[in-house]
């Protein structure tokens, strides 16, 4: 993982904190609605952070950059990578979200998904079946390696790709929580509709943003 320091999240730093949206609880309607956006930003991002800080406490980790320590995540604590992949992905997800009017990416980011999995659609099949078949709670992802190839995975609760732990290990650029607190008051026990709905509020801008600062 030889960009990791590259990644503008990089200095996230104890003690950490609750990040403001950078739009309303009601901005995602009627794709994800104002109370459950509400609540998973409120209560569960919330109750990460400040369980992250709790388990850091005195311990020695507490100097050392979150992406420093998903590089080590066998060796964490299960507070700790649980809450910090927690902080580490709400963080990442609330900047991709925005009610888009454009359904896909453009340019470089565009090519190089159709190149890698055959057409727009097919990349989003295979996404939405990874988010599908994630058992119980975890995230989707689509990344890119240290040889700047995309690859779709998922990971299970709260792990992400940077993780050591990672079974494919690369740099997100777009991830879908696929917890139930972050669908099942709208759409209870669909999560298909849930992921199918996602599609609508991607911000491509912030997507792209990212591709372009990990494949320099
Ligand atoms: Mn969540």
């Amino acid at each position: 993982m030889k960009k990791i320091e590259i990644l503008p999240e990089f200095r996230l730093d104890f003690p950490y904190n609750l990040p403001a949206l950078d739009y309303e609880y009601a901005a995602l309607e009627p794709y994800i609605d104002a109370r459950t956006m509400e609540i998973h930003h409120t209560k569960h991002h919330q109750a990460y952070v400040d369980n992250l800080n709790k388990a850091l406490g005195e311990d020695a980790l507490i100097s050392k950059p979150l992406l420093h320590l998903f590089n080590n995540a066998e060796k964490l604590t299960p507070a700790i990578r649980n809450n910090g992949g927690g902080h580490y992905n709400h963080s990442f997800f609330w900047k991709l979200l925005k009610v888009n009017n454009n359904e896909k990416p453009d340019g470089e980011l565009l090519n190089h998904i159709m190149r890698t999995f055959g057409s727009f659609d097919e990349f989003k099949d295979e996404f939405a079946k990874s988010a599908a078949g994630r058992f119980g709670s975890g995230w989707a992802w689509l990344s890119l390696d240290d040889e700047n190839k995309l690859f779709i995975s998922s990971t299970p609760n709260q792990d992400n790709p940077l993780m050591s732990t990672a079974e494919k290990r690369g740099y997100p650029i777009l991830g879908l929580d696929v917890w139930e607190h972050a669908y099942y008051l709208h759409y209870q026990n669909r999560r298909p509709d849930y992921v199918k709905a996602f599609w609508n509020v991607v911000n491509w801008t912030e997507v792209e943003n990212r591709y372009k600062a990990i494949i320099k």
